[in-house]
């Protein structure tokens, strides 16, 4: 099979990319994806949130994507009768010195050009009677949408402009090509002028295969969730989150009402053992093995504060009473009979050779082809702007 694109991973990245690479030029762009639906993985396991950009830093790429991806992604929604509901966002504070952090935050979306402002316990108790905190930063625009369904909107926008989407085909090699690339599936062999290695949380393992991106790789991180008994989602009315810790790369527990009117609590973020390992007991040898043999993963837990972090997480998976411990410092009156058990996502978060957690976009154009090597969070709120980035990088390489 002959494309003059070829898309590896149907997620929110690879799609849209996709989408943007066939609605901007005569390209012929077949994606190809090895499960039998798309949004398999973290682009249909995770909270469904678009940040419209308070906690990014202005100027940067992330912030961009951000503010631009919610604006995009909410007229897409509308347009294409995706569930997104506008239901805000409250980052409550706790203690005096996360007070003062909500006023950075506040900054922060005001340079970013997001409505958001500090209110005080009064409105907060308003906004959500049931939410602990001396003071809040309010977002209205912050939005619950149903990301699978996005993602399949997104596919039926790309097919119609002439994508090929090759389902339950999985790439097993790459190999450089005269005119571009030969990748090898279990499903037979594709000829592709240019590549885009949008996998997720393969992609670093693509890049190695033809030697790109090898000072970076994911470590996975799975983030479990609770879901509030539906008798009691009256506690939270919208999200609320806690204040950030400017030193950790997840957020703690938090709140969020999706736009099917659930209410999930969640995710933690506990060291996986293995890239699909959504149980807590599913142990992959050969991506555990990956992950402790690779000095970036030593230095990243050579830190206290991470192995402390790492270690508290684990508890919370093994422990519901743990996690409903967490949830109840945000929210008093919550019960630990009112969570039941929920589903899984895997973070595909990519460490640097040095223990760096990377923390803004990364992609890597090298000979005909585009790296996604970090599409990190929120890689969702971002994919339509990102999607478009990309796309203009491949036709300026095809
Ligand atoms: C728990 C969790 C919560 C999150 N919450 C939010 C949120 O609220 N808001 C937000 O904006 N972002 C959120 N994110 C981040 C967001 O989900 C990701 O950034 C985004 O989905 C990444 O999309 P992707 O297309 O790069 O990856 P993926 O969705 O993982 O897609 C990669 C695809 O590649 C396929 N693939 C892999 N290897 C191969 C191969 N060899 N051959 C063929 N196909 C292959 C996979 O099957 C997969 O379908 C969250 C992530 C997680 C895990």
């Amino acid at each position: 099979m002959e494309h003059d694109v070829v898309v590896v991973g149907g997620g929110c990245v690879g799609v849209s990319t996709a989408y943007h690479v066939a609605s901007r030029t005569d390209l012929d762009v077949g994606v190809v994806e090895k499960e039998h639906h798309l949004a398999a993985h973290q682009s249909g396991r995770n909270s469904g949130v678009l940040h419209p950009g308070f906690n990014y830093e202005p100027g940067t790429q992330k912030a961009e994507f951000a503010v631009e991806g919610t604006r995009r992604m909410k007229a897409f929604c509308a347009d294409h009768g995706v569930p997104c509901e506008e239901v805000g966002v409250v980052v409550a504070a706790r203690t005096r010195e996360e007070e003062r952090r909500l006023d950075d935050l506040a900054a922060q979306a005001d340079a970013n050009g997001v409505d958001a402002t500090v209110v005080d316990g009064k409105r907060l108790r308003e906004l959500e009677p049931e939410a602990a905190g001396r003071a809040a930063l309010h977002c209205p625009e912050a939005a619950s949408v149903d990301a699978q369904q996005y993602v399949y909107a997104l596919a039926r926008e790309a097919r119609d402009a002439g994508v090929t989407v090759h389902l339950d085909t999985e790439v097993e090699d790459l190999e450089r090509a005269s005119g571009g690339y030969r990748v090898e599936t279990d499903s037979g062999t594709f000829e592709a002028g240019v590549v885009v290695n949008a996998a997720g949380l393969h992609a670093d393992r693509i890049a190695h295969s033809v030697g790109v991106g090898e000072d970076y790789r994911v470590v996975p991180f799975r983030g479990e969730y609770y879901e509030v008994r539906p008798d009691r989602r009256d506690l939270v009315n919208s999200m609320i989150y806690p204040t950030p810790d400017p030193e950790l790369p997840f957020l703690g527990v938090h709140y969020t009402r999706r736009a099917d009117g659930s209410v999930i609590v969640g995710p933690n973020a506990v060291l996986a053992f293995g890239r699909e390992a959504y149980e807590n007991t599913d142990v992959d040898v050969t991506d555990l093995r990956d992950a402790v043999g690779y000095e970036g993963f030593w230095r990243l837990f050579a830190s206290p504060k991470m192995l402390k972090v790492g270690a508290s997480e684990l508890h919370k998976s093994f422990s519901k009473e743990r996690f409903a411990t967490a949830a109840r410092k945000l929210l008093p009156a919550l019960r630990t009979d009112d969570l039941v058990p929920s589903y899984a996502g895997v973070r595909a978060q990519v460490v640097s050779r040095d223990g760096e957690l990377v923390k803004e976009p990364l992609f890597v154009e090298d000979a005909n082809a585009v790296h996604v090597l970090n599409a990190v969070s929120p890689g969702l709120t971002c994919s339509l702007p990102f999607g478009d980035h990309l796309a203009e990088r491949v036709e300026a390489l095809a």
